[in-house]
């Protein structure tokens, strides 16, 4: 081998050793670390968004005891009726007109409900548009 072939063979492959040079002198790089393919999160189960059908609700103390009867001993005594517009006013004077259960201090029924305890007639209850004798205004 020539002088010359040598030169032009070193010619030839000089940029290749340059590009190698570079690369050996270039700063390390770490590859990013390996995506770790973890399986999808199992679905969320969502509400059913469709409402329940309404249902009417009961009155609190409804059906929870027997209604007094008008006929009772205690009711004839107070002038009990079941509806207040029936109160007997010729013998009991006391009534006015709205006066009723519903509206009475002694009345333990919730406002709304159709009937209620009444501490004068024990384990029953009251139309909450009855009335009696003793009816007193709430404070
Ligand atoms: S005391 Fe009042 S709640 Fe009780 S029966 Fe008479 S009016 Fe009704």
């Amino acid at each position: 081998m020539s002088a010359d072939s040598t030169r032009r063979r070193f010619i030839e492959i000089m940029p290749f050793a340059g590009v190698a040079l570079l690369a050996a002198c270039s700063p390390k790089v770490e590859p990013p670390p390996a995506v770790v393919d973890t399986p999808p999160p199992p679905p969320v189960a969502m509400p059913d968004p469709t409402p329940a059908p309404a249902q009417e609700p009961a009155p609190a103390t409804a059906g929870t005891m027997p209604l007094v009867e008008e006929t009772e001993t205690q009711a004839v005594a107070l002038g009990y009726v079941a509806d207040h517009t029936r109160a007997d006013t010729v013998k009991f004077k006391s009534y006015v007109a709205g006066n009723q259960c519903s509206n009475c201090a002694l009345y333990l029924g919730k406002s709304g409900d159709t009937e209620g305890p009444c501490p004068l007639f024990p384990g029953k209850h009251v139309a909450a548009v009855g009335w009696c004798n003793s009816w007193v205004k709430k404070a």
